[in-house]
C-alpha cells in the first residue's frame, strides 16, 4: 500500500472508471486505448464479500493478491488509482466514491451477484455500464446459434460461431472435414506421455501481505494457502500460459477426460482462474492456439472449451437470469447464500453477517427433487470411496480439480446421493478459485445434477464405477472393486429408478432404462439399501466399509 501512495498520479481533472474483481487488465475497454493520465480507476477490497461464504483461502488470496498488483501496475502507468476497503454492498463504497469523483463508468460485471448490488447506483444514474470487451460472442450469435427459448446446446451455438468467426475453417468447410473430434478425445491416461508437474510463481511483497491478511483475518476459513503456486501478476499469468502451450496443449485432446492419481490436472491448462479475472483474456488465447502447429483433436477440442462451453455457459446464465427465468414454474430463490454443507461438516453455522438487503443467494432449480445435506466427505472427512477422497483432498489442497474430476466424480456423486443441487453448486463456488455465479451456476445447476432437466443438456451426466474404472485409476487403490462390491453402481440403478418417470421419456436414456428393466427386484431392492446406508454413514461423516454393505 506504501507503494501505491508513493506512485500515486494527481488525481485531478480525470474519468473514473469502476474495475471490478474480475476485470484486472488493462488489455480490453478504456484502459487499454485511453491516456493513462486520463484516467482513474476505483478498486474496491471487500472483506464482506470475502466472508458471506466459506470461500477457499487459495480463492482469496487468488483474489486479493491479483487486486493489489493490479492497482500498483496501474499506478505506475500513470492511471490514478482510488483503493479502497469496504465491509460491505459494493454499492456503498462506490457511492461514497462518486460523490467524490463524478460519474463512474464499469464494463458490464459478469458476476450477477456484482450487477445486483450495483443495480441501485445505475437507477440513480451514479454508475454507467459500458460493454463488457472480454467477451468473444455476443448476444446476438447466442440467439443465432441456439434461439431464442430452450432447450439450449452447446453443440449448435460452437458450429453457428465456428461458421461465424471462420475459426479453424478453410473456404466455409472445417478443417479436417469435422467440426468437432470429440470422439478421438477419450483415451485413459496409462502414465505416457509424461503429464507435466505444476508451475510455481515468485513470491513478492505484496502476495507475502496478502498471505498475513488470509492467515490473520480468513483463518477460519478452508483450504491451504500456497504462496508459491499463486499466480497474480501479468508476468505470472504469461508464464503460466507459456507453460500451458509447451506441455498441456499438444496432449490436450486424446486425455481430456482421463483422471489420475498420478497427475491432478493432467494436460489440462488451469488457465481458468485466471481467464476470469481477465488476467489472460480470452482472444488472445484463442488466437495464439489457432496458429500452434499442434495435432488437430488437441486444437479443436481446446477451441470448443474457449469458444464453445465458456462462452455457451454464460449466455445461458444470463438468458435465464441465473436460472431464475425457466420454462414452466420459475424457481425458488436463496434468500442468504447458502454454506455448500460447511455446518453439516463442521458442525458450526458459518459466520456471515448477511442481511435481507444484499444479494441472495441464487436460484434453488430441483426438478428431480433431490433431498439430502451434501455429505461431511466433500468437506475432507474420509468417505471410504477412493475416488471422492482423492478428488477432494486435492481441492481442499489447490482450489483446483480438472473438469472431468468435477463432472464424473463429485457432481456425479452428488446426484447419485441425492444432494440438493444448490448445496453442492455452492460448494463449488467456494471451494475453486475459478468459481462465480456466471460458470459455475450452470456447470452444476445445469450440466453436473440436471437440476434445470434439458434446459442446456440432453441427459444427466451420471455413471457407475465402470466409467470411472475405464477412465481413471482411481480404483486400484479403493477397498472396493469396481467389478464386484462398488456402492457407486449401486447408486446409479438407483438414481434411475428413483427417476424413472422423467429418464424413460428421454431418447438419449433409452438404452440404460432398458438395463433397468431387466434388472430384478431383489437388486433394485439392494441398490435402495446400499443408497440409505451410503446416505446414513456418509451424512454423519463416516467412512463406507465393504462389510457394511455386505449384508445387505
Ligand atoms: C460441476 C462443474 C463445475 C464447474 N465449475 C466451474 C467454475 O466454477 N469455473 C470455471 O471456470 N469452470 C467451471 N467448470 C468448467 C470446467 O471444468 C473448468 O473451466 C475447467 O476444469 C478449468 O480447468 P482448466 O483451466 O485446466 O481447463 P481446461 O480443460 O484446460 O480447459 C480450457 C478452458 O476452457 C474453459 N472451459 C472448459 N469447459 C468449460 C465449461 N464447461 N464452462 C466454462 N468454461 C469452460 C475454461 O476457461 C478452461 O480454462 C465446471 C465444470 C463442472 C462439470
Ligand atoms: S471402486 Fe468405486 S468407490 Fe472405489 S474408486 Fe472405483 S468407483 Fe470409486
Amino acid at each position: 500500500m506504501q507503494e501505491l501512495v508513493k506512485h500515486q498520479p494527481n488525481p485531478r481533472g480525470r474519468r473514473w472508471l469502476y474495475i471490478p474483481y474480475d476485470q484486472v487488465t488493462d488489455r480490453i475497454g478504456p484502459l487499454s486505448r485511453e491516456n493513462p493520465n486520463n484516467l482513474g480507476i476505483v478498486l474496491v477490497e471487500n472483506p464482506w464479500k470475502a466472508s458471506r461464504r466459506p470461500y477457499h483461502k487459495q480463492k482469496l488470496a487468488f483474489i486479493l493478491a491479483n487486486l493489489r498488483h493490479f492497482a500498483l501496475e496501474q499506478v505506475q502507468r500513470g492511471v490514478a488509482v482510488r483503493y479502497v476497503v469496504t465491509r460491505g454492498p459494493y454499492r456503498t463504497a462506490l457511492e461514497a466514491m462518486g460523490k467524490d469523483l463524478g460519474f463512474l463508468q464499469v464494463m458490464e460485471p459478469a458476476e450477477r451477484e456484482l450487477r445486483a448490488d450495483l443495480q441501485p447506483l445505475q437507477k440513480a444514474k451514479a454508475l454507467g455500464f459500458i460493454p463488457h470487451e472480454g467477451w468473444l460472442t455476443s448476444g446476438d450469435e447466442f440467439l443465432a446459434g441456439c434461439g431464442e427459448t430452450p432447450p439450449w446446446r452447446m453443440d449448435s451455438f460452437y458450429r453457428h460461431m465456428r461458421r461465424a468467426t471462420g475459426i479453424l475453417m478453410k473456404s466455409g468447410k472445417p478443417e479436417g472435414g469435422r467440426l468437432s473430434f470429440d470422439k478421438e478425445n477419450r483415451l485413459p491416461w496409462k502414465g505416457a506421455p509424461p503429464a507435466p508437474s505444476l508451475p510455481s510463481f515468485p513470491r513478492d511483497p505484496v502476495k507475502e501481505e496478502v498471505g498475513r491478511l488470509i492467515e490473520q483475518t480468513f483463518s477460519h476459513h478452508p483450504g491451504r494457502l500456497d504462496l508459491d503456486h499463486l499466480p497474480a501478476t501479468v508476468s505470472d499469468a504469461q508464464r503460466l500460459w507459456d507453460w500451458a502451450k509447451m506441455n498441456c496443449l499438444p496432449f490436450f485432446g486424446p486425455y481430456e477426460d482421463a483422471m489420475s492419481t498420478r497427475s491432478r490436472g493432467l494436460f489440462h491448462t488451469r488457465l481458468s482462474a485466471l481467464l476470469n479475472i481477465h488476467r489472460l483474456i480470452p482472444e488472445n488465447i484463442l488466437s495464439e492456439v489457432e496458429r500452434m502447429k499442434i495435432p488437430l483433436p488437441s486444437k479443436e477440442g481446446f477451441i470448443r472449451q474457449i469458444l464453445g462451453w465458456r462462452e455457451f455457459v454464460r449466455h445461458v446464465h444470463l438468458a435465464s437470469d441465473g436460472f431464475r427465468q425457466l420454462p414452466g414454474e420459475n424457481p425458488p430463490v436463496a434468500v442468504v447464500p447458502g454454506d455448500g454443507g460447511y455446518r453439516q461438516w463442521s458442525g458450526k453455522p458459518w459466520p456471515s453477517s448477511n442481511s435481507s438487503k444484499d444479494p441472495d443467494g441464487g436460484a434453488e432449480p430441483n426438478v428431480l427433487n433431490c433431498r439430502i445435506g451434501l455429505p461431511p466427505a466433500y468437506w475432507g472427512a474420509k468417505s471410504g470411496l477412493s475416488c471422492l477422497d482423492g478428488v477432494v483432498a486435492n481441492v481442499w489442497t489447490e482450489g483446483y480439480s480438472h473438469h472431468i474430476t468435477r463432472l464424473m466424480v463429485l457432481s456425479n456423486l452428488a446426484a447419485l446421493f441425492d444432494v440438493r443441487p444448490r448445496e453442492i453448486t455452492d460448494w463449488f463456488w467456494v471451494a475453486y478459485s475459478d468459481a462465480y455465479d456466471w460458470v459455475v451456476e450452470p456447470n452444476v445447476l445445469a450440466m453436473g445434477t440436471y437440476a434445470v432437466g434439458q434446459l442446456m443438456t440432453t441427459k444427466p451426466y451420471i455413471s457407475g464405477a465402470a466409467y470411472i474404472n475405464r477412465m481413471s485409476d482411481f480404483c486400484r487403490d479403493c477397498r472396493f472393486d469396481p467389478q464386484k462390491n462398488c456402492p457407486i453402481t449401486h447408486l446409479y440403478w438407483a438414481f434411475l429408478f428413483r427417476h424413472e418417470k422423467q429418464m424413460s421419456n428421454n431418447p438419449r436414456m433409452a438404452i440404460p432404462m432398458r438395463s433397468l428393466g431387466k434388472r430384478g427386484k431383489a437388486l433394485l431392492k439392494k441398490d435402495r439399501a446400499v443408497l440409505e446406508t451410503l446416505q446414513k454413514l456418509l451424512g454423519t461423516g463416516e467412512e463406507v466399509r465393504p462389510e457394511d454393505l455386505s449384508e445387505i
